[in-house]
């Protein structure tokens, strides 16, 4: 029906001499699209980066943008459950796409339990999850998916902007480039860090995990970031003391006391460590920079 009614008011717009209006959900993907969009137009951000989309609440500014876009990019409801009502409500006849939706975007299942090391992941344990529920959200942190939706976001735009096209196929092409040589190095700098063990707050970065050869050892809470039940702390206190530990990092959306609770007591470095890019300028930069930052936080803390 969507799709209809937006195929229906193109036609009735006599020319598409104006650059769509796009909104999306996080940083990272704001960073995509403006890369797609460098020297057209700038799309709207509907989270700030410094806040968690696992559970933030909508500004009217906020809002305001989903409300007056003609294209929606958004990773989709495993990430932001919050965010499906009002798209459906608020952006009307836009064009939607949902990344964990794109053919061919790799997809992780959520790692379950706090302790990972031993399990066989991406197993199915039988616990009952099913469907997108059992996906982890965080699949911008696999520059492969990046770069598959470059090519995505490039092609909706040049259907909803015929005469831009070609600079929107010409800086997805570009974008693509960038994120392979970025990923190159990153795979080099990270090489001798494999056998590292790390705790993370919140199980948001597998996807760049195993994109890059490194793997959490534990999270405190799981891939929802939904706050960890009282057993799943104890195992996770219990096995970081029986196996020890080379980092923990926190994350600057988070409240990190619990971390602290898991890892108190053991000699352990501390690191920050943000999928979001809290304080990278937004922007058509913004992408390859959070990629680095994280390879960074990894260096910093894991380096012996
Ligand atoms: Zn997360």
């Amino acid at each position: 029906m969507r799709r209809l009614l937006s195929l229906l008011m193109f036609c009735a717009v006599p020319a598409a001499a104006d650059v769509p209006r796009v909104a999306t959900d996080i940083a990272p993907i704001h960073g995509l699209v403006s890369r797609v969009m460098e020297g057209v137009g700038t799309p709207t951000l509907v989270v700030p980066a410094g806040a968690s989309p696992h559970d933030h609440a909508m500004r009217p500014s906020e809002a305001r943008g989903l409300g007056q876009a003609d294209l929606v990019v958004w990773v989709g409801h495993g990430l932001t459950p919050w965010l499906e009502g009002p798209i459906d409500s608020l952006s009307g006849s836009a064009k939607v796409i949902e990344l964990m939706d794109v053919p061919g975007a790799e997809l992780l299942e959520m790692r379950e339990g706090g302790v990972f090391e031993g399990h066989d992941h991406g197993h199915d344990h039988g616990h009952g999850h099913e469907g997108k529920e059992a996906t982890d959200p965080h699949l911008w942190l696999d520059p492969v998916n990046a770069q598959l939706w470059l090519g995505v976001i490039a092609q909706e735009l040049s259907t909803l902007d015929a005469e831009n096209a070609e600079t929107y196929q010409s800086n997805a092409r570009a974008g693509v480039a960038e994120i392979e040589a970025i990923s190159l190095q990153i795979a080099d700098a990270l090489a001798p860090l494999k056998d590292r063990r790390f705790v993370v707050l919140h199980d948001g970065f597998h996807y760049f995990e195993a994109r890059f050869g490194i793997e959490a050892t534990a999270a405190v809470s799981a891939s929802d970031a939904d706050a960890p039940g009282a057993a799943r702390v104890s195992d996770l206190r219990e096995h970081l003391r029986e196996a020890g530990i080379d980092c923990a990092f926190s994350e600057p959306q988070m409240d990190a006391r619990l971390l602290a609770t898991v890892t108190e007591g053991l000699s352990v470095k501390s690191g920050v460590i943000d999928p979001l890019g809290a304080d990278i300028p937004l922007g058509a930069g913004h992408y390859t920079a959070l990629l680095m930052s994280i390879s960074a936080s990894f260096q910093d803390c894991l380096t012996p």
